[in-house]
């Protein structure tokens, strides 16, 4: 085989970039990460709600999400090498689903949790009522916009009760936490070059011959992973493996709010991550007696596409009302913020068609893709990379994984990962929820 610059390419030094390329290099292949951006993980990354949790309604996600908790539980040993910088930390306040009624979310998620050992505790009524007594437990839903006379509408039953997982959380920093993976990765001998821009993938011997950047330079490599998170699209295009996939991706714009804790509690030390389907939002403690606030992402609220370097522009009012009412019904004590004291952050999702990414090959061999984390893979950065590492190692020896899902071992919990879940050929899978708990 003809020499080559690198073993890979990754493109995008996100968090999942970055995990990619740690895992790789790891394992010994000569990585490089390129990255447009200014440093690690300033995309998307930038702007994670980095909720940590294990909620997912298909038992690879469930299983992938316990998985991923450990690797930040154990992130410094995980890593193997310092940061000048300091180490992205896992704050384990708990996060409970609310339970609306005999339908809903838990019915997916508790017997895999059962299935699978994922630790939770089932909080009735009278038990949610003590763990959050400044809670109001009456049921709204579904979710509306402030603007739509249903939000205003009388309540109509109380909630039932709550799953609660101890385990869950946030990460306190995520753009530190893909610095850390591109320090653990340098450490392995991987290189990163930022404010460099992947603008085509030439093609070498009938497979993928490495990229190309805005200079005009080649770097050539066997193997190209692309995480380029919401650009991920243009970048399948570059490389002419678009049209052939069956799971598209979209960038789209989000945005999450940031309101005062309630008086009469310091929600920072003491509160924990809630998942609210009845109202459409998750929220979380966040430093300095502050709640973050998320949209679930039901069906009133609206996906806005945005391409993946248009404006952003600052946070709507619509938004920012609609989502502080919807927490201040279910805390009353907030106080509803005012109009225009908006805080928060806007950023851009890489949306599958099935909110579940794709973490496969391509029909462009050695071209490989970690997309479509749709709002929810920050958790699962350290499986993400150990799946891709494992993927593009058995494809690169002949494995079929179009015709025979490879099945992973995830590292820390033994659990299988079946890959067939995240294909991009896949048909749009009927048992994702279609929205995101962060
Ligand atoms: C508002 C928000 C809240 C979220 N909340 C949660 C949550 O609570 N929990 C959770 O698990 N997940 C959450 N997520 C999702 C999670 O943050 C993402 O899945 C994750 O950060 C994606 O990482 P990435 O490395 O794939 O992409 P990114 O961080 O977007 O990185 C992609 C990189 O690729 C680079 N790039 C793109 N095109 C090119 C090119 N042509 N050449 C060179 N470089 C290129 C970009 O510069 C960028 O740095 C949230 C996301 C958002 C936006």
């Amino acid at each position: 085989m003809t020499e080559t610059d690198y073993d890979a390419i990754v493109i995008g030094a996100g968090v999942i970039g970055g995990a990619v390329a740690y895992e790789l290099a790891r394992r010994g292949h000569r990585t490089l990460s390129v990255d447009k951006g200014p440093g690690a993980g300033y995309g998307s990354t930038s702007a994670s709600s980095a909720v940590i949790r294990f909620s997912y309604s298909t038992e690879t996600g469930v299983a992938a999400a316990w998985d991923g908790m450990h690797y930040w539980k154990n992130w410094a040993d995980y890593l193997g090498a310092d940061d000048e910088n300091g180490f992205a930390q896992l704050v384990q306040c708990g996060m409970a689903l609310l339970i609306q009624g005999d339908e809903g979310h838990h019915n997916k998620v508790m017997p895999i949790w059962d299935r699978l050992g994922v630790p939770y505790e089932y909080w009735d009524h009278a038990a949610l009522s003590e763990k959050a007594p400044n809670f109001d437990l009456s049921l709204y839903g579904p979710p509306a916009r402030a603007s739509d006379d249903e939000f205003w509408g009388e309540a109509h039953g109380q909630m039932v009760g709550a799953l609660f997982s101890p385990d869950a959380g946030y990460v306190d920093d995520p753009q530190l936490a893909a610095h850390n993976l591109q320090r653990a990765a340098e450490a392995q001998g991987a290189s990163f070059r930022f404010r460099t821009e992947v603008t085509g993938i030439p093609r070498r011997d009938d497979r993928v011959g490495g990229v190309e950047l805005a200079d005009g330079s080649t770097i050539t490599a066997p193997v190209v992973v692309n995480v380029a998170g919401p650009h991920s699209s243009h970048v399948n295009q570059l490389a002419g493996v678009y049209d052939s996939m069956n799971i598209k991706t979209q960038s789209i714009r989000h945005e999450t709010y940031h309101v005062p804790g309630p008086p009469d509690m310091d929600f920072t030390a003491d509160g924990f991550a809630v998942a609210d389907d009845d109202s459409g939002i998750y929220f979380r403690p966040q430093p300095g007696n502050n709640i973050l606030v998320g949209t679930t992402d039901p069906p009133c609220d609206p996906k806005v596409p945005v391409g993946p370097d248009e404006e952003l522009g600052e946070l709507t009012s619509d938004g920012w009302e609609t989502n502080t009412l919807r927490i201040n019904k279910r805390m009353p004590t907030l106080g509803v913020p005012l109009p225009h004291e908006k805080k928060g952050v806007v950023d851009r999702y890489d949306k599958s068609d099935d909110w579940i990414p794709i973490y496969d090959r391509t029909d462009l061999d050695g071209f490989y893709v970690a997309i479509g984390t749709s709002g929810n893979q920050f958790k699962n950065a350290g499986v993400a990379g150990h799946i891709m590492a494992e993927l593009i190692e058995a494809v690169e020896a002949g494995h079929d994984h179009d015709a025979d899902p490879l099945q992973v071992t995830a590292r820390y919990t033994g659990l299988n990962l079946d890959l067939g879940t995240f294909r991009r050929n896949r048909e749009i899978n009927a048992d994702s929820s279609m929205t995101v708990h962060g």
